[in-house]
């Protein structure tokens, strides 16, 4: 059996899917498998040509082990990306002298987080129809997140749906992709706050034993180990279609909860031969100052033109941080501690040298973002969006150093969720993909709440007792 352990040491060990309906650890910690299953080179060679489909379930299925049979995790990695517009799902084209593209923005909602949302919910919901129970899925969404999950959730009998985003700091096509669905179980919350105040709220609400057992929550965020998992499987099929296990690749990705570059490293600690793994990161650069200095300290968070990126805690790093300092979750629960306290702590020169081997970090402001849209378009008529052009400028800093090593750019949102910044940078108004065109005229369903627990929960448990009368008449 593979087994998950908490960051913090003092949860129990679960098998994948009690990760899996967990989400967040018990003490507050995020699971990690207790090893990391390898693929030899040749079975990484092999994936060449193959379907994406086959390749993930060959990469997720030895961290599911024997917690589900294979012919369940089959279909739903096969209904999952049966979705996607395009027949390769993820496909790469290239865009410079060893800049490549990847395109991770072909699902439902058009952003990546549709490539493991996909398969999460169908995962959620086979584990939960065999055992006869009910969840209360509650997540919070710097934009894309939300989407989604509300599209891969909606409906599924056996669940409600939370989702919790920052009032008026998300794009139009954002929120309108979340709050037009409208269906009984999805519940699309504004906080009148930040993101990371809407993600405390959540993982403050996973921390009360009561709201928890009283609603059975179970997390989507990035933080949920299914999440990451399946999104390892990408930085496979790029790096292959570039020559990978033969020959190195290095990625550079938009980030901000830090689930989808971890996700890479991942990859790599598998077997999959990656150089350089390049944090891109806009104004709230928490990531690029850590690295530099040493300190990971929150800031204010920056409204910008990337909002998916405008976070300051970034929750997968307490992965990172973990194996950086050799799997002791005493000094994450240090870490952690002083976080919650002073908002900042220390990153240990063995921690952080051993991070730094692996990683780089580079900020690209605002007007840099606009410059690469712009550059982009002009030199290979493409269209970029704002959070994949952060990457293309870090990126093309990161290949400055390492100019034969080929780069990936993971393209991580299709440019028409952020119109107004694709016009500024192109005067180009760019379309909305068919299946969402009338989107700025269906109607909206959603509450603004305060942020505050208390109020939430009560919110929360009023939705619930809502549904329960409904289903009982
Ligand atoms: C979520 C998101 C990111 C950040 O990804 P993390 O896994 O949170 O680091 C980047 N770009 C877009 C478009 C996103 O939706």
């Amino acid at each position: 059996m593979v087994k998950y352990i908490s960051t913090r040491g003092e949860a129990p060990s679960l098998n994948f899917t009690d990760a899996l309906i967990a989400g967040l650890a018990q003490d507050g910690g995020l699971y990690l498998p207790e090893a990391y299953p390898q693929l030899s080179a040749a079975e990484i060679a092999g994936f060449a040509g193959k379907p994406y489909a086959q390749v993930a379930e060959a990469v997720i299925a030895p961290f599911v082990g024997d917690a589900l049979e294979r012919k369940y995790l089959r279909a739903a990695i096969e209904a999952a990306y049966a979705l996607f517009d395009h027949a390769a799902v993820a496909p790469l084209s290239q865009i410079g002298d060893n800049l490549f593209l990847l395109e991770l923005f072909h699902g439902p909602t058009l952003a990546f987080k549709d490539l493991a949302m996909q398969v999460l919910s169908r995962l959620m919901r086979h584990v939960l129809a065999a055992r006869g129970k009910r969840a209360t899925i509650l997540g919070a969404t710097s934009g894309d997140t939300g989407a989604a999950a509300i599209a891969a959730f909606r409906g599924i009998a056996e669940l409600d749906l939370f989702i919790l985003y920052p009032h008026e700091r998300i794009s139009d096509v954002q929120r309108r992709q979340m709050t037009t669905i409208g269906d009984a179980n999805t519940h699309v919350v504004a906080i009148e706050g930040t993101f990371d105040d809407a993600q405390a709220l959540v993982k403050a609400l996973f921390a009360n034993k009561r709201a928890r057992e009283e609603f059975s929550l179970a997390g989507v965020n990035s933080i949920n180990w299914a999440r990451v998992v399946a999104q390892a499987v990408y930085y496979f099929t790029s790096a292959v279609a570039l020559g990978a296990p033969h020959r190195a690749v290095s990625f550079a990705v938009p980030t901000g909860n830090f689930g989808d570059i971890l996700a890479g490293w991942i990859a790599k600690r598998m077997g999959l031969p990656i150089e350089r793994l390049v944090i891109a990161t806009n104004a709230n650069d928490i990531l690029a100052r850590a690295l530099a200095t040493g300190r990971y300290e929150v800031g204010q968070v920056q409204a910008t033109q990337s909002p998916s990126m405008d976070i300051q805690v970034s929750s997968n790093f307490e992965r990172l941080l973990f194996e950086a300092c050799g799997r002791d979750p005493a000094a994450i629960r240090r870490a952690m501690a002083a976080l919650q306290q002073a908002g900042s702590f220390g990153i240990e020169p063995g921690p952080l040298a051993a991070i730094r081997a692996e990683f780089d970090a580079v900020r690209i402001g605002e007007a840099e973002t606009t410059g690469e849209i712009a550059r982009v378009w002009r030199e290979t008529q493409k269209l970029i969006d704002p959070h994949t052009a952060v990457a293309v400028g870090a990126a093309r800093a990161a290949l400055a150093k390492h100019p034969a090593i080929p780069m990936v750019v993971l393209g991580t949102a299709h440019p028409a969720k952020f119109p107004s910044a694709i016009l500024r940078a192109t005067n180009i108004d760019p379309p909305l993909p068919a299946h969402l065109a009338d989107l700025a005229s269906r109607r909206e369903h959603y509450d603004v709440l305060a942020r505050d627990e208390a109020v939430l929960e009560s919110f929360i448990r009023g939705r619930l007792h809502e549904a329960e009368r409904a289903a009982a008449s």
